[in-house]
């Protein structure tokens, strides 16, 4: 285990949703450094899992800034859809990340596979894949879910992604509904964070 403490940690993102949550979890006392300052594209996410492709990614970002990088690779696994569209998720948005088309493809494909599907309880979990690397060295890598279902319809304007489409268990507001702080509190990043918490 990496014994020293982190006290800075570039974030290997270009996503503004996840900027704002992994800031929000990680302690104040670490200074935290993001992409942007150093005007990085991301890599190429050829991984075959969330956990490669993070791995892809805090180890890109970690060599090109010369700092620790904490990357994450998550995305929305639907049963129904055989778990997709899973690592695809970012990549259903299209070039620009287009959140509106990811959903609409979301709801085509269920149609596709079965019209009748909104009388259904569509199984689906949100994963993150999180991992901490120094240049080409592995120091920390962790998985976190929540797990839910789909909503029939997209509701709510908070959040990101797949949020206005994903109600977790035991809740009846999807993502897009609830307030951030409240979203935060349940999700795929915050379990992953807590398996992480200790090498920080
Ligand atoms: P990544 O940047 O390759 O990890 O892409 C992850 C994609 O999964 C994002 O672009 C979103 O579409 C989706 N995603 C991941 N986490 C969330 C979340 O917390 N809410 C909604 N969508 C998410």
């Amino acid at each position: 285990m990496f014994k020293q403490k982190i006290d800075k940690l570039l974030i290997g993102t270009n996503n503004k949703g996840k900027l704002r949550e992994i800031k929000s979890l990680l302690p104040k006392s670490i200074k935290i450094y993001s992409t942007s300052l150093f005007n990085l594209r991301s890599p190429v996410e050829n991984g075959k899992s969330f956990t490669e492709n993070s791995l892809i990614k805090s180890k890109y970002f970690s060599k090109k800034t010369g700092l620790m990088c904490l990357a994450d690779d998550s995305g929305l696994e639907i049963d129904f859809l055989n778990k997709n569209p899973g690592i695809y998720s970012a990549r259903w948005g299209g070039k620009h990340g287009n959140f509106d088309r990811a959903i609409k493809r979301v709801y085509k494909e269920l149609n596709k596979k079965d019209k009748n599907w909104k009388n259904k309880k569509i199984k689906a979990r949100f994963i993150c894949a999180l991992s901490i690397s120094y240049l080409d060295k592995k120091i920390a890598c962790v998985t976190g879910k929540v797990e839910g279902y789909l909503s029939d319809k997209p509701r709510g304007k908070n959040g990101f992604g797949y949020d206005p489409i994903f109600i977790p268990l035991k809740k009846r507001k999807t993502f897009g509904e609830m307030r951030p702080s409240q979203k935060y509190k349940i999700d795929h990043r915050f379990q992953a964070f807590k398996k992480i918490r200790k090498f920080l």
